[in-house]
């Protein structure tokens, strides 16, 4: 990782570091992000709002001071940020301003860090691509005429183009993870409950968790020791001490055991197979015992996910009606129509197709053979992944079927854009933690991932993992070609 050139370009710890003694000046450092948003933000429209102003003062409030000093981070258009514009990339929400920051902000914002915008989404987090988004797509910045994957795809461009350390997505189903393998940076969904939810914008409340964007496992562990912990505002939050995420990632990871899962990569093209085998290869290099486990229900995953994200979506997205929130129909009409109106006008394609899914599986008559069926066998995938660990300390798999997809490739049919999320739904049925690490360029010069889970609160021992692979890959950093 390199320690100087651009702020964008350099981890959150030399930041905060070089910040903490007096070396590199707030306003220097805000200087720099903005010209870098604004020199490349109209071609990969990664941030969806960014207000070189409100990125100014922001940078200025924050404090010399903290584990994240002076370090600009960009967050995902589903996180509230007071007073800043929080849309979830939707017409409903196009002129929603938050009351309040959500607690992870809050938190950055105690370690020093700041708000430099608000990145591009799927419409409500909701797809594979960043191309259900009401603002128009993101761009790879390895390709721009591949998408970065969703649905955080701004946050994971905005990370891999160098402009900012460090980004906060959610991840449902796949949405930190996916991008990260397509855009070559490390993402972490954390465990269900160590990061809270209050003030994230709910998706599918069982399965969603604030994950982070960053270039180097240390800048995940940095961020995460910030952000996780209990939350009186988000009851579901452990309260579970929070380790020294930093510190455990000394060590190597010589003597640990990775299961890996019969049917999830022998099938995969050529190119994403020898990448996976070759991964293996070096964490066996490392010192690792590499041993088969068995998931059997693995293969129900998608079907599960899809019934159960999209029952949940139904009921959350309920309020956003024109009247409790959202934007209203405008002229004349009953109550009722105003409902209808204001929906209508407000949810885009994707976002209608999953509530009429997510409506029709928990209709009575319908609601035992979906989502009775989708709770037990979710119950069968965490009972598995919970006896794979008794035998082995992490599990590893590709992130992705494949590399970043062209933009529009997938867009006609949606059942190939959620097949994007074979490998990392798991985790998000299970609230296990996960990780997406790069591992290696396509023949065409595309990011590939290497995905690796682990037992719940198992954090510390991921980010070991991936810090591990991380250098002896000898690319510790993967900044896209300019
Ligand atoms: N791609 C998945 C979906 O469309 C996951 C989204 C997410 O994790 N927010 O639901």
């Amino acid at each position: 990782m390199s320690d100087t050139g651009p702020v964008g370009a350099r981890s959150a710890a030399s930041i905060s570091r070089d910040v903490r003694r007096g070396t590199l000046a707030l306003r220097t450092l805000g200087g720099d992000v903005i010209d870098a948003v604004e020199k490349r933000n109209d071609e990969l429209r990664a941030f969806v709002h960014f207000d070189a102003g409100e990125a100014r003062a922001a940078c200025d409030a924050s404090h010399a001071e903290g584990a994240l000093a002076g370090v600009p981070i960009a967050v995902k258009d589903n996180i509230a940020t007071r007073g800043t514009l929080t849309t979830c990339a939707s017409r409903i929400l196009s002129s929603y301003r938050s009351p309040n920051d959500a607690t992870v902000i809050e938190r950055l914002a105690a370690a020093g860090a700041w708000v430099a915008g608000k990145t591009n989404l799927d419409e409500f987090a909701m797809g594979s691509s960043t191309e259900h988004s009401a603002f128009g797509p993101t761009s790879n910045p390895w390709d721009p005429t591949r998408v970065p994957g969703g649905s955080s795809g701004g946050s994971a461009a905005a990370v891999a183009a160098g402009l900012v350390p460090v980004a906060l997505g959610s991840d449902t189903g796949g949405s930190v993870r996916q991008p990260a393998a397509f855009c070559g940076v490390t993402g972490l969904k954390p465990t269900w409950g160590r990061v809270s939810r209050s003030g994230l914008v709910a998706f599918a409340s069982s399965l969603d968790q604030i994950g982070i964007f960053a270039r180097s496992a240390r800048d995940c562990a940095r961020v995460l020791g910030v952000i996780a912990g209990h939350d009186p505002r988000d009851a579901t939050t452990s309260i579970e001490p929070v380790p020294d995420y930093e510190s455990a990632l000394e060590g190597g990871i010589a003597g640990l055991s990775v299961g890996i899962v019969e049917g999830t990569w022998e099938t995969l093209d050529d190119e994403m197979r020898v990448c996976f085998e070759r991964s293996l290869t070096i964490l066996r290099d490392l010192g690792v015992t590499v041993t088969h486990v068995a998931l059997p229900s693995l293969g129900l995953s998608i079907a599960v996910y899809y019934i159960i994200a999209n029952a949940e979506a139904s009921a959350n997205l309920a309020r956003f009606d024109g009247i409790r929130y959202g934007r209203r129909a405008e002229g004349d009409h009953t109550l009722r129509e105003g409902y209808v109106r204001s929906r209508t006008e407000g949810f885009g394609d994707e976002v209608k197709r999953r509530i009429m899914l997510g409506t029709f599986a928990l209709s009575s008559g319908y609601y035992d053979e979906y989502y009775g069926r989708a709770q037990h066998a979710r119950a069968m995938i965490t009972a598995e992944l919970r006896a794979a660990f008794g035998g082995v300390d992490l599990i590893a798999m590709p992130t992705t079927p494949t590399v970043a997809f062209r933009k529009g490739e997938k867009l006609a049919d949606p059942l190939s854009m959620y097949l994007s999320d074979v490998y990392t739904a798991p985790a998000n049925l299970a609230g296990i933690p996960a990780i997406s690490v790069p591992a290696a360029l396509s023949s065409e010069g595309l990011p590939i991932g290497l995905q690796l889970l682990g037992p719940h609160f198992a954090e510390p021992l991921l980010l070991r993992a991936a810090a591990a692979f991380e250098s002896s890959l000898g690319v510790p950093v993967m900044v896209p070609p300019r």
